[in-house]
């Protein structure tokens, strides 16, 4: 063994057991009590492990430019028109800087799995591929990066567009993304995505339904092309806001449709609560998809940033943490199983929508471990619990200090 961590305590079904962690070659050897092991030794106290938060869904291009743009309507439109103009001025070496602010800030929060999701256009060109692709290498030290590469504002309509995003893909984007409500035909594009994700051989990442009106929602066509192609298990789609809109019988059906189908949903529940229902001046919708309902059916659901301090939303310490508890507080979820639902839906639900199958605290799985300063994962998502050390492959990657009173 090269270390052992003491003392740890992890998830057991429903229960939370105490054990000592050890890690060989980068790898968990073992995950027992009393392990009699000779390692450098570390002795967590009793504290709760993960196997680091999984992000499936951040845009790190985009992060950090509130200094040159205005957030005054919070609304879509206004985001996608400042960060649109906002792009013009983007550099490679702008974009790499401000990438590596987030992607270090979300290191330091325990997030050790990432799927960028990086835009391109005309007026950018593939400048976010160029910027964020060497980090894949640069970071791997401390976070596997998958990059999703998408048509922020749109792909039929946009011409130039579609040779950009076989560039990228040629280029080593992992995943294939859309975003069909900004294109002027989006089953055209839901269409053309799943075509390129073929061609390649890529998992995809739809934007999807993003506002909160019940007509024209296009999560039927990305289930229905789903399974023409034998793609189960391989979609993703964010947002989709508009299932807040749905009556619980309407939404059963659609919940079933994606459970069949093998579509996951990633809410972002930060920037759709940022966003939704600013057309109201009172009783406002807060438009966050109740994806607990959906996991009921057996969706795959997850919870991510979305965007870090921009337009779309003017928040955000990339803290995974405080998404787990800003959707119990809007899911009204205070169950303990609730509770650890939502931790799930930042660590094994996005692992799995990622197809990250070597995911988890588990011997022979790569030793990726977060402790965080609680005792459960309950108690994890109820207090907003801090990250303290994080092991990436058994190395460590980061350390906070734990909190202490100075008394009289
Ligand atoms: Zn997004």
């Amino acid at each position: 063994m090269d270390l052992v961590l003491r003392n740890v305590r992890l998830v057991d079904g429903d229960a939370v057991v105490i054990a000592d962690i050890g890690v060989a070659d980068g790898r968990i050897a073992a995950v027992e009590q009393g392990l009699n092991a000779d390692a450098q030794e570390m002795d967590l106290e009793g504290r709760f492990a993960v196997g680091g938060f999984v992000e499936s869904h951040i845009h790190l291009d985009k992060a950090c430019i509130l200094d040159r743009c205005k957030t005054e309507e919070g609304t879509l439109d206004e985001a996608i028109r400042e960060v649109s103009a906002a792009k013009k001025a983007f550099t490679v070496e702008d974009i790499r800087a401000r990438a590596i602010r987030t992607l270090e800030k979300c290191i330091l929060q325990g997030t050790t799995r990432m799927r960028a999701h990086l835009e391109v256009d005309p007026v950018i060109g593939i400048k976010s591929i160029e910027a964020v692709l060497p980090l894949v290498a640069e970071y791997g030290w401390a976070i596997d990066l998958e990059i999703c590469v998408f048509p922020q504002e749109g792909l039929l309509n946009n011409p130039g567009t579609d040779e950009l995003m076989v560039e990228a893909l040629k280029r080593g984007a992992h995943v294939v993304g859309g975003c069909p409500y900004t294109d002027s035909n989006p089953l055209g594009q839901i269409e053309r995505i799943f075509e390129m994700a073929r061609e390649f051989d890529v998992d995809i990442d739809f934007h999807l339904d993003f506002d909160t009106n019940p007509e024209g929602m296009t999560v039927g066509d990305v289930c229905e092309l789903t399974e023409k192609h034998g793609y189960g298990g391989r979609v993703a789609i964010g947002h989709v806001s508009k299932l807040s809109a749905l009556a619980p019988n309407q939404l059963a059906e659609i919940s079933k449709r994606l459970a069949n189908a093998g579509v996951a949903v990633t809410v972002l529940p930060s920037t759709d609560l940022y966003l939704m229902g600013a057309d109201r001046d009172h009783d406002i919708v807060r438009g966050v998809a109740p994806v607990h309902r959906l996991i009921e059916d057996g969706v795959n659901c997850a919870l991510s940033t979305n965007n870090v301090l921009n337009p779309f939303t003017p928040f955000g310490d990339c803290s995974m943490i405080r998404m787990a508890n800003l959707y119990a507080n809007i899911g009204q979820i205070g169950t303990g199983a609730g509770l650890r639902m939502c931790l799930d839906m930042v660590t094994h639900r996005p692992a799995k929508l990622m197809r990250l199958d070597d995911y988890g605290i588990a011997v022979g799985n790569p030793a990726d471990i977060v402790i965080l300063d609680c005792p459960s994962g309950v108690a994890a998502v109820q207090e907003l619990a801090v990250p303290l050390y994080g092991f990436k492959r058994g190395r460590r990657t980061f350390t906070r200090e734990p909190a202490q009173l100075h008394r009289p």
